[in-house]
């Protein structure tokens, strides 16, 4: 199943997505969605971000050779840092790149979207509690990055958590291709078979510290390849098996 949120005069609901064709959904995280009355045509839906965490739990350095690439060591144990639910926008919204940054990067993600509020979750029950999964660009003023000591502020900014375009529910996620595309041009091209740390170690490690409640987010890190987003960019996430994730840069 394909769960959307999308805007309507009423303001935002769940839907459910078959083909060309948008449905609105019943039910809730607690329940399960299912398919309801016709909301249309997709195309003719202004998207949301599929979900609205309250908190996202990232990775870093969960892909050896995108650690290698900057230069750092392979972490020993998952290393999680936070995204504000603030920076969250959905497909189509503009990447503000700010003023304070000279060096805005794209970070293609696999991202697990929680289903059941999770706490101590052993990782052979891991499965039991994620709802899906999107796509996810982890945008980053890599320079701020660098020149903090710590991520908050780089990884932090409005609009720094494009997530999208849907939640797709059934989808085994231990061997999907996952790109990153700038103005058409492949940048990053691998698979998350390459994670260092899979996800159900993920969500062990993470609910050993914290709860994470239904539509939590935990992006799982990025591959190789991150380069610079300029305005006027399209930048395109790709995850096999879920869609695209398209979104324009622009000046902030
Ligand atoms: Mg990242």
């Amino acid at each position: 199943m394909k769960i959307i949120r999308f805007q309507t005069p009423a303001g935002p609901e769940f839907g459910v997505v078959e083909g060309d064709a948008a449905y609105r959904a019943e039910g809730s995280y607690a329940t399960g969605f299912r398919r309801g009355e016709s909301a249309g045509e997709l195309s003719q839906l202004a998207l949301l971000s599929p979900c609205q965490p309250t908190k996202i739990v990232a990775l870093g350095r969960n892909y050896a050779a995108h650690a290698a690439e900057h230069g750092a060591e392979v972490p020993s144990q998952p290393l999680i840092f936070f995204k504000p639910p603030s920076a969250v926008i959905g497909p189509g919204e503009p990447i503000v790149c700010p003023p304070q940054s000279a060096q805005v990067e794209h970070e293609a993600e696999l991202a697990v979207v929680i289903g059941r509020r999770a706490r101590h979750v052993a990782a052979a029950d891991a499965w039991d509690y994620i709802l899906g999964y999107t796509c996810a660009n982890d945008v980053t003023a890599r320079d701020l990055q660098r020149s903090d000591g710590q991520w908050s502020r780089a990884k932090g900014f409005d609009t720094f958590a494009p997530l999208g375009p849907w939640i797709v529910t059934d989808l085994d996620p231990t061997n999907l291709a996952i790109i990153c595309r700038v103005n058409g041009q492949v940048r990053q091209q691998s698979t998350t078979a390459n994670m260092i740390f899979k996800i159900p170690r993920l969500i062990e490690f993470i609910t050993a510290v914290m709860t994470l409640e239904p539509g939590d987010v935990i992006l799982t890190g990025t591959p190789e390849g991150v380069s610079p987003l300029r305005p006027g960019d399209q930048v395109a996430v790709e995850v096999e098996g879920i869609g695209v994730l398209r979104n324009p840069v622009i000046a902030g």
